[in-house]
Protein backbone atom coordinates (compact mmCIF):
# COMPACT_ATOMS: atom_id res chain seq x y z
CA UNK A 1 0.00 0.00 0.00
CA UNK A 2 3.16 2.76 0.49
CA UNK A 3 3.77 2.71 -3.63
CA UNK A 4 -0.69 3.56 -3.71
CA UNK A 5 0.05 6.13 -0.95
CA UNK A 6 3.24 7.80 -2.57
CA UNK A 7 1.33 8.28 -5.72
CA UNK A 8 -1.61 10.19 -3.94
CA UNK A 9 -1.17 13.92 -4.16
CA UNK A 10 -2.10 16.27 -1.83
CA UNK A 11 -3.68 19.31 -3.60
CA UNK A 12 -4.05 22.14 -0.75
CA UNK A 13 -7.48 24.88 -1.38
CA UNK A 14 -9.01 22.94 -4.31
CA UNK A 15 -11.62 22.88 -5.36
CA UNK A 16 -12.71 25.47 -2.90
CA UNK A 17 -10.11 27.28 -0.40
CA UNK A 18 -9.39 25.16 2.83
CA UNK A 19 -10.03 21.88 1.07
CA UNK A 20 -7.19 19.66 0.85
CA UNK A 21 -8.18 17.62 -2.38
CA UNK A 22 -6.42 13.99 -2.55
CA UNK A 23 -5.19 13.61 -6.15
CA UNK A 24 -5.34 10.02 -7.73
CA UNK A 25 -4.44 10.63 -10.99
CA UNK A 26 -0.60 9.90 -10.68
CA UNK A 27 -2.24 6.59 -8.87
CA UNK A 28 -3.91 5.78 -12.18
CA UNK A 29 -0.13 6.93 -14.23
CA UNK A 30 1.36 3.88 -12.88
CA UNK A 31 0.55 0.85 -14.43
CA UNK A 32 2.01 -1.35 -11.52
CA UNK A 33 0.34 0.63 -8.86
CA UNK A 34 -3.35 0.79 -10.53
CA UNK A 35 -2.66 -2.74 -11.39
CA UNK A 36 -1.91 -3.46 -7.74
CA UNK A 37 -4.64 -1.33 -6.61
CA UNK A 38 -7.42 -2.77 -8.50
CA UNK A 39 -6.09 -6.20 -7.10
CA UNK A 40 -6.58 -4.81 -3.52
CA UNK A 41 -9.70 -3.33 -4.12
CA UNK A 42 -11.34 -7.00 -5.39
CA UNK A 43 -9.98 -9.11 -3.02
CA UNK A 44 -12.40 -8.96 -0.19
CA UNK A 45 -15.01 -10.01 -3.01
CA UNK A 46 -14.09 -12.64 -4.77
CA UNK A 47 -15.79 -15.80 -4.75
CA UNK A 48 -18.78 -13.83 -3.29
CA UNK A 49 -21.06 -14.28 -6.79
CA UNK A 50 -20.99 -10.30 -7.18
CA UNK A 51 -23.09 -9.63 -10.35
CA UNK A 52 -22.35 -6.17 -10.71
CA UNK A 53 -19.94 -3.31 -9.63
CA UNK A 54 -21.79 0.17 -9.22
CA UNK A 55 -19.31 3.00 -9.71
CA UNK A 56 -20.34 6.18 -8.53
CA UNK A 57 -19.65 9.39 -11.20
CA UNK A 58 -16.76 10.58 -12.10
CA UNK A 59 -13.76 8.40 -10.16
CA UNK A 60 -15.73 6.07 -8.84
CA UNK A 61 -16.28 4.52 -12.99
CA UNK A 62 -12.27 4.44 -13.35
CA UNK A 63 -11.78 1.71 -10.58
CA UNK A 64 -15.55 -0.06 -10.71
CA UNK A 65 -15.40 -0.69 -14.22
CA UNK A 66 -11.50 -2.30 -13.94
CA UNK A 67 -12.93 -4.26 -10.83
CA UNK A 68 -15.80 -5.68 -12.71
CA UNK A 69 -13.34 -6.87 -15.70
CA UNK A 70 -11.18 -8.48 -12.92
CA UNK A 71 -14.20 -9.94 -10.93
CA UNK A 72 -16.08 -11.18 -14.24
CA UNK A 73 -18.97 -8.92 -13.10
CA UNK A 74 -20.90 -6.45 -14.91
CA UNK A 75 -20.35 -2.84 -14.37
CA UNK A 76 -23.18 0.24 -13.65
CA UNK A 77 -22.68 3.66 -13.58
CA UNK A 78 -24.00 5.58 -10.38
CA UNK A 79 -24.31 8.91 -12.48
CA UNK A 80 -24.64 12.53 -11.15
CA UNK A 81 -28.30 14.05 -12.01
CA UNK A 82 -29.42 14.07 -15.95
CA UNK A 83 -27.06 12.26 -17.70
CA UNK A 84 -28.72 8.55 -17.95
CA UNK A 85 -31.11 7.93 -20.14
CA UNK A 86 -35.10 7.61 -19.02
CA UNK A 87 -35.90 5.49 -16.94
CA UNK A 88 -34.56 6.33 -14.00
CA UNK A 89 -34.33 6.57 -10.64
CA UNK A 90 -32.53 8.52 -7.87
CA UNK A 91 -31.79 10.10 -4.76
CA UNK A 92 -31.42 13.23 -3.05
CA UNK A 93 -28.38 13.23 -0.52
CA UNK A 94 -26.62 16.23 1.28
CA UNK A 95 -23.21 17.57 0.83
CA UNK A 96 -20.97 19.58 2.87
CA UNK A 97 -22.42 22.14 1.27
CA UNK A 98 -25.68 21.86 -0.14
CA UNK A 99 -26.86 18.81 -1.90
CA UNK A 100 -26.66 16.21 -4.77
CA UNK A 101 -28.56 13.49 -6.48
CA UNK A 102 -27.60 9.99 -8.01
CA UNK A 103 -29.18 8.37 -10.52
CA UNK A 104 -29.53 4.75 -11.72
CA UNK A 105 -30.85 3.25 -14.81
CA UNK A 106 -34.48 0.89 -13.24
CA UNK A 107 -32.93 -1.66 -15.68
CA UNK A 108 -29.75 -1.58 -14.88
CA UNK A 109 -29.70 -4.65 -11.67
CA UNK A 110 -31.98 -7.79 -11.70
CA UNK A 111 -33.61 -8.43 -8.30
CA UNK A 112 -31.53 -10.29 -5.72
CA UNK A 113 -28.26 -9.49 -7.57
CA UNK A 114 -25.35 -9.08 -5.59
CA UNK A 115 -24.01 -5.55 -5.87
CA UNK A 116 -20.56 -4.39 -4.43
CA UNK A 117 -20.55 -0.10 -4.44
CA UNK A 118 -17.62 1.41 -5.65
CA UNK A 119 -16.00 5.04 -4.94
CA UNK A 120 -12.24 6.26 -5.02
CA UNK A 121 -12.57 8.73 -1.81
CA UNK A 122 -14.81 8.42 1.12
CA UNK A 123 -15.02 11.60 2.66
CA UNK A 124 -18.00 12.87 4.77
CA UNK A 125 -19.90 9.16 3.40
CA UNK A 126 -23.41 10.97 1.72
CA UNK A 127 -22.45 10.02 -1.50
CA UNK A 128 -21.08 6.22 -0.44
CA UNK A 129 -24.63 6.14 1.46
CA UNK A 130 -26.38 7.29 -1.66
CA UNK A 131 -25.50 4.60 -3.38
CA UNK A 132 -26.46 1.74 -1.74
CA UNK A 133 -29.75 3.31 -1.07
CA UNK A 134 -30.33 3.26 -4.83
CA UNK A 135 -28.91 -0.42 -5.32
CA UNK A 136 -31.63 -1.52 -2.34
CA UNK A 137 -34.55 0.55 -4.51
CA UNK A 138 -34.14 -1.51 -7.28
CA UNK A 139 -34.49 -4.79 -5.04
CA UNK A 140 -30.61 -5.94 -5.44
CA UNK A 141 -28.71 -7.12 -2.55
CA UNK A 142 -25.65 -5.01 -1.57
CA UNK A 143 -22.97 -6.88 -0.54
CA UNK A 144 -20.36 -3.86 0.87
CA UNK A 145 -18.22 -1.16 -0.71
CA UNK A 146 -14.98 -0.22 -1.69
CA UNK A 147 -12.85 2.90 -1.80
CA UNK A 148 -9.41 3.62 -2.22
CA UNK A 149 -9.00 6.41 -0.04
CA UNK A 150 -10.81 6.94 3.34
CA UNK A 151 -10.72 10.47 4.62
CA UNK A 152 -10.75 8.62 8.76
CA UNK A 153 -11.24 12.26 10.25
CA UNK A 154 -14.67 12.86 8.35
CA UNK A 155 -16.34 10.12 9.62
CA UNK A 156 -17.94 9.16 6.86
CA UNK A 157 -18.07 5.38 7.87
CA UNK A 158 -20.51 5.88 11.04
CA UNK A 159 -22.99 6.61 8.18
CA UNK A 160 -22.39 3.67 6.02
CA UNK A 161 -24.92 1.01 6.93
CA UNK A 162 -25.19 -1.47 9.88
CA UNK A 163 -22.50 -3.93 9.49
CA UNK A 164 -22.41 -4.25 5.63
CA UNK A 165 -18.35 -4.05 4.79
CA UNK A 166 -16.75 -1.32 3.78
CA UNK A 167 -13.24 -1.68 2.47
CA UNK A 168 -10.78 1.20 2.52
CA UNK A 169 -7.14 0.52 0.72
CA UNK A 170 -5.58 3.51 2.55
CA UNK A 171 -6.71 5.79 5.55
CA UNK A 172 -5.83 9.37 6.40
P1 LIG B 1 -18.63 12.37 0.57
O1 LIG B 1 -20.02 12.21 0.04
O2 LIG B 1 -18.14 11.10 1.24
O3 LIG B 1 -18.48 13.58 1.45
O4 LIG B 1 -17.67 12.69 -0.65
C1 LIG B 1 -17.19 11.67 -1.46
C2 LIG B 1 -17.25 12.08 -2.90
O5 LIG B 1 -16.55 13.30 -3.10
C3 LIG B 1 -16.61 11.04 -3.78
O6 LIG B 1 -17.41 10.83 -4.93
C4 LIG B 1 -15.24 11.59 -4.12
O7 LIG B 1 -14.93 11.33 -5.46
C5 LIG B 1 -15.37 13.08 -3.86
N1 LIG B 1 -14.25 13.60 -3.04
C6 LIG B 1 -14.33 14.24 -1.85
N2 LIG B 1 -13.11 14.61 -1.42
C7 LIG B 1 -12.24 14.19 -2.35
C8 LIG B 1 -10.80 14.25 -2.47
O8 LIG B 1 -10.07 14.79 -1.63
N3 LIG B 1 -10.25 13.67 -3.57
C9 LIG B 1 -11.02 13.06 -4.52
N4 LIG B 1 -10.40 12.49 -5.57
N5 LIG B 1 -12.37 13.00 -4.44
C10 LIG B 1 -12.97 13.55 -3.38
Amino acid sequence: MQAILDLVRDVPDFPRPGIMFKDITPLLADAAAFGGCIDALCEPWREQGVGAVCGIESRGFIFGAAMARALGAGFVPLRKAGKLPPPVIGVDYGLEYGLDRLEIGTHALAPGEKVVVVDDVLATGGTLEAGRRLVERLGAEVVGASVVIELAGLNGRARWSGDLPLHALIGY
